[in-house]
């Protein structure tokens, strides 16, 4: 059985009585007002403070279980807590072993690793198992023998599918070497629970080491592995927040990652969205809603989407069904930006969304050409963000960003300014992702997006498919040929 490491509560916060809500006398919401009152200074002025939680700390980072990210998830939580009859709020704790230390030899010889999040601890002693095609199919754990240590490459799909397979299959221990460059610290199996198997302990080593091992294996040499790892179990929360006013049964879903990686204060990843979301939720408070408007601030997206995967995993189908379009936000402000939006339709890339996911990616395209007279252009729907949970539930999904490590092209500086040929971040997942990491004109314009699509569904879902059994019966089938692939992102953004 897969270890389950939760405690559990409602991921819904509690409805309140209707006479406590005061937003019954306020203006229903519209667009234009709720974008014209948003400001540059207030989103300036919160970077700064997230970047001083990073930086009042000796991690100088925001990383889930450090005091830089704790700070942050108390400061969203006293800004949502300072409308107490606008807003609920709930906290949804969840744990997670984050790898502490790891310790490797082959044939006695130390090499370097990093332990794997989310795998057990464990001092495990085995032969090496090469694992072919990257390990995400039950076929190709087929030469895994009883006590070994299986060897595969990180990708195509999360390695909790790999390391849970090669359990399946007898293996005691799992060497997994990064795609790219680099080492794997900080890495972790990126999914919490799977049905393929329990999890044994797990080292990460570079891609230049992997590939050494692998051509020796390969080669037909006899290696015995030690592996040694420990872990640190943190208890890290999502914030979910909800408008009193509104219906409850029909919401509109708006969200963006609390934390950062060790590298550095992820100012841009992901304080821009956090923020970007705080100040809709803020000016908010002076409209009334029709439909309900739910903020949520996920934890541990850094280490595989963890915390938006783990409230869909806790979430009944019955409560999913209100959810009529979840939108993420992920990186608002990169320095060398593009606005892009999810390809929700699959015109650009091939793979569309549950039903509604096109109708968002029209709507932001729209606003992005006739209301505000910007360029777009639309990225691959992939799942590398918080709304991948979603999207494999059948929940309708959207959503807007500015790029990350990507090479901006010649069309695209054409589009919208800054350099070709440099990464729209140059500082993603770096030390430098700080409070002048961030492009101000692109990210107000970013925060005017949410704000418009906050108070377009905020007012009514008509853009949407309306809520039926064919609709819902389309949705589900979607959510099925997604847990059929049994693939996943290959890293959180
Ligand atoms: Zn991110």
């Amino acid at each position: 059985m897969p270890t389950r490491f939760f405690d559990h509560g409602s991921a819904i916060p509690a409805p309140q009585d209707a006479s406590v809500n005061v937003a019954r006398d306020l203006p229903l919401v519209e667009s234009n007002k709720l974008r014209r009152v948003l400001l540059r200074s207030e989103l300036l002025k919160k970077a700064k403070i997230l970047e001083g939680f990073a930086y009042a700390t000796p991690e100088r980072n925001r990383l889930i279980g450090t005091p830089g990210h704790e700070a942050t998830i108390a400061y969203i939580e006293s800004i949502i807590k300072s409308y107490p009859s606008y807003y609920t709020m709930y906290k949804q704790p969840f744990e997670m072993p984050l790898g502490t230390g790891a310790n490797l030899t082959n044939n006695d010889v130390e090499m370097e690793a990093f332990a794997v999040g989310i795998a057990p601890a464990g001092d495990v002693t085995g032969q090496l198992v090469y694992v072919p095609n990257l390990g995400c199919e039950t076929k190709d754990f087929a030469a895994v023998t009883k006590g070994s240590i299986i060897l595969v490459g990180r990708g195509v799909c999360k390695s909790a599918i790999k390391d849970a397979l090669g359990s399946t299959a007898g293996a005691v221990g799992m060497l997994v070497y990064n795609n790219v460059e680099g080492n794997l610290d900080g890495y972790s199996l990126q999914k919490i629970t799977t049905s393929e198997g329990a999890y044994v302990p797990a080292g990460g080593i570079s891609k230049a080491d992997g590939e050494a091992l692998v051509a020796r294996v390969q080669a037909g040499e006899t290696i015995v592995a030690h592996i040694s790892t420990t872990t640190k179990v943190t208890t890290t929360y999502n914030v979910v927040a909800e408008t009193i006013g509104g219906d409850h049964d029909n919401v509109i879903f708006m969200s963006g990652h609390s934390d950062s990686v060790a590298a550095g204060p992820g100012v841009n990843d992901n304080g821009s969205g956090t923020i970007s979301l705080l100040e809709v939720a803020i000016q908010l408070t002076a409209f009334s809603v029709n439909n309900a408007v739910r903020f949520a601030w996920w934890s541990a997206e850094e280490e595989g989407l963890l915390g938006a995967e783990y409230y869909v995993t806790e979430a009944p189908q019955t409560e999913l069904d209100k959810i009529r379009l979840m939108l993420d936000f992920d990186m608002m402000a990169s320095p060398n930006y593009a606005y892009q939006v999810y390809d929700g339709d699959g015109s650009a890339f091939g793979e569309s969304g549950p039903a509604g996911s096109g109708e968002a990616e029209h709507e932001f395209e729209r606003y992005f050409v006739q209301d505000a007279g910007l360029n777009f252009t639309t990225i691959e729907f992939d799942g590398r963000s918080d709304y991948g949970p979603f999207l494999a539930a059948g929940v309708a999904t959207g959503g807007i960003a500015c790029g990350a490590e990507g090479i901006k092209t010649v069309e695209e500086a054409a589009m919208f300014g800054g350099q070709a040929g440099v990464a729209y971040d140059v500082c993603y997942h770096s030390a430098c992702d700080n409070a002048s990491n961030v492009n101000v004109g692109a990210w107000i314009q970013m925060t005017k997006a949410i704000a418009h699509m906050t108070a377009t569904f905020a007012r009514s879902f008509d853009l949407l498919p309306p809520k039926s059994e064919q609709v819902k019966a389309k949705r589900m089938a979607y959510a099925k040929k997604m847990s059929d692939k049994a693939t996943g992102a290959l890293w959180g953004v």
